[in-house]
């Protein structure tokens, strides 16, 4: 479903930010990829979501050669994935429910499938109170399960979190992976960034440390840590 092969990312001549990664996930995996801040995290979900181009290697997302996109293509190409950020970004003058329905209507959803579709996403998000809300009068971790009920929204193949528990508490952090688990049940592919070791190794499952642009490690942990 995603493949790196032999990818380095060069933002200038002195900074390498990746360097021959090699790197496949599967359809309907739940990757978590660790490592230390400057490690070249954000630099692969920048590759995935054709923010930036490969400077060598090929990167390929549910068949498509991202690389190789023309601008035109872009937008329909990110349909494929739904992005949760650690600043959510919300629109801020819009509702709960207008947030979550606006991404439908960028892709020229019927209203009908609109008036379908968003409450039920709302309700398994269990945000079915709030959806007159605007995102200040809603609490961290309800506005992180907006951001997320706006990625799921569209019912994309893969689901890309970068650092989606970096603002909210801790035992809200554990809620957000536990719904990220559910979604991957269902069959959805999800790629969650985080440096929250502790979380990783609670939850366990494939685990991807990036370190100084390389893959350092590669494994799977059992639930609460152990090598598997
Ligand atoms: P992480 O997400 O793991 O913190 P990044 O992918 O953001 O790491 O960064 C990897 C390397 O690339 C770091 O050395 C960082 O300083 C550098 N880098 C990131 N973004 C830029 C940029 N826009 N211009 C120049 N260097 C950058
Ligand atoms: P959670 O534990 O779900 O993050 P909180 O304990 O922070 O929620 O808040 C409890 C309730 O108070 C929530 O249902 C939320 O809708 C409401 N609430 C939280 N912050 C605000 C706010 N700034 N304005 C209005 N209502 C709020």
């Amino acid at each position: 479903m995603i493949e790196l092969s032999h990818v380095s990312l060069k933002y200038d001549r002195q900074t390498s930010a990746l360097e021959d990664v090699n790197l496949s996930v599967d359809e309907g995996e739940f990757v978590f990829i660790v490592g230390p801040s400057g490690a070249g995290k954000s630099s692969i979900i920048k590759l995935l979501l054709r923010e930036k181009v490969a400077s060598s290697g090929i990167v390929t997302v549910d068949g498509v050669n991202v690389g190789r996109l023309k601008q035109r293509q872009i937008p329909q190409y990110r349909r494929k994935l739904g992005v949760v950020f650690q600043d959510f970004r919300l629109i801020p003058n819009m509702t709960v429910y207008d947030n979550v329905a606006f991404s439908m209507r960028v892709t020229d959803a019927a209203n009908k499938v609109i008036r379908n579709r968003v409450p039920y996403i709302l309700n398994l998000m269990g945000l079915e109170k709030k959806a007159k809300r605007f995102p200040h009068e809603i609490s961290g971790g309800e506005q992180q399960r907006v951001a997320l009920a706006r990625a799921l929204v569209n019912d994309p193949p893969i689901i890309i979190a970068d650092e989606p528990t970096g603002n909210i508490d801790p035992e809200l952090s554990y809620e957000i992976v536990e719904l990220l688990e559910g979604i991957n049940a269902c069959g959805t592919t999800v790629l969650m960034v985080t440096h929250e070791h502790e979380m990783v190794h609670h939850f366990g499952g494939r685990i991807i440390t990036i370190e100084h642009g390389t893959i350092a490690r590669d494994e799977v942990l059992k639930k609460g840590g152990a090598r598997g």
